[in-house]
């Protein structure tokens, strides 16, 4: 009989949000009918210069694409203002943190996260064995991170602001004041997935990877065109530190990991800042009515900082059961029972997307 790394024995595969395909298997509905709220993605789909640009490139497939990157990192740098040595591009934020896991943590290593957040820094963790340390706090809570880390000593924390799946935000005073007390072989991971939603709703929130590179020699930030980009499906994110940790990042890098159609995609998207800006704005707009839907129905909802929203059910309510009844009548969202919640989380959608949305869940409770 075949066995396996023993590492692998208690990994639960990754759940992504269900994809419309196997809601069209699964249920028969068709396809235009299934509206999919489940994964944070730009209900307004992306810039429209990133379409053109694409589409006049795709001719050109046969070559390795420029594994130098060097458009989108000269992009990225001057965005943020750093140097193009301080970026690493992976096929996704995603791959940066695997990255990450690999070049600092083995099995002796202890990994500090968020009671509750993106489940994939725990499945990494155990690709190499990590121990894996919770907060008991829900919401990221600083002091609490802090005690921990000095009962600990942990290897890798993680701070995922805006956080992933609750929403809620670390002020930029209060990470700065924490990261001064960290020592310099703790590797801290800032993961600002949303934070273009975040710190257009409230400055306060705004983490800016210029700020770590020059403070801090021992943190990266991670950003991501999958979420207000609209280019989830291009797998494109990117890690921004102090390069002597780049450096360390780039040799578990393989080549070519960014398809030259996803370079271009990112770079263009990247530049067009009035895109990304309506589709903040108007998503804000539309929370706004889950905020009115969630007093009328008298469920608890917690303030976002993202582009979705978490509903926190009362006892009489299941998430699963609830999350369950919304599929089946073509409505993906994400059940966090998994998450030790009894909520669910939805992507704030377009403006008919989410009074449909209304409609089918005012119906089930
Ligand atoms: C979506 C997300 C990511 C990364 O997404 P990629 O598509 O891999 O870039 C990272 N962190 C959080 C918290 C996310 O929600």
């Amino acid at each position: 009989m075949m066995t396996f790394n023993k590492k692998l024995e208690n990994i639960k595969t990754y759940e992504a949000g269900k994809p419309i395909e196997l809601v069209v298997r699964e249920f028969g509905i068709e396809p235009k009918d299934i509206i999919k709220l489940a994964s944070n993605e730009n209900p307004y789909g992306c810039s429209p210069k990133v379409q053109k640009a694409v589409v006049e490139i795709v001719s050109n497939m046969a070559l390795y694409p420029d594994d130098s990157m060097t458009k989108l990192k000269n992009a990225l740098s001057s965005r943020f203002e750093v140097n193009d040595e301080n970026i690493i591009i992976g096929s996704g934020s995603d791959q940066v943190i695997e990255f990450l896991m690999h070049a600092k943590a083995d099995s002796n290593s202890k990994i500090l996260i968020n009671s509750v957040t993106f489940a994939m820094y725990e499945i990494y963790a155990r690709h190499v064995g990590a121990e894996i340390i919770r907060t008991a706090s829900e919401h990221h809570d600083l002091e609490e991170f802090y005690t921990l880390y000095k009962e600990q000593n942990p290897d890798i924390i993680f701070l995922c602001t805006p956080n992933n799946p609750t929403g809620d935000a670390i002020d930029s005073s209060d990470m700065f004041e924490f990261l001064d007390k960290i020592d310099s072989d703790t590797l801290v991971v800032v993961d600002g997935a949303y934070m273009e939603y975040g710190q257009a709703k409230d400055k306060s929130k705004k983490i800016e990877p210029k700020t770590i590179v020059e403070r801090y020699e021992n943190v990266i930030y991670l950003g991501t065109f999958s979420k207000a980009y609209g280019l989830g499906g291009m797998r494109v994110g990117y890690g921004i530190a102090n390069e002597k940790i780049i450096k360390e990042l780039y040799k578990l890098r393989p080549p070519f990991n960014i398809t030259t159609l996803s370079l271009e995609a990112a770079s263009v998207a990247l530049a067009d800042e009035e895109f990304v800006n309506k589709s903040i704005s108007l998503s804000f707009d539309e929370m706004n009515r889950y905020e009115e839907f969630a007093s009328q129905q008298k469920i608890d909802i917690i303030n976002s900082f993202t582009n979705f929203v978490t509903l926190c059910l009362n006892e009489k309510q299941n998430s699963s059961e609830i999350s369950t009844k919304l599929l089946q009548r073509g409505m993906i969202v994400r059940d966090l029972s998994g998450y030790g919640m009894n909520a669910i989380r939805v992507t704030v959608g377009t403006h008919e997307q989410n009074s449909k949305f209304f409609e089918l869940f005012a119906e089930l409770i």
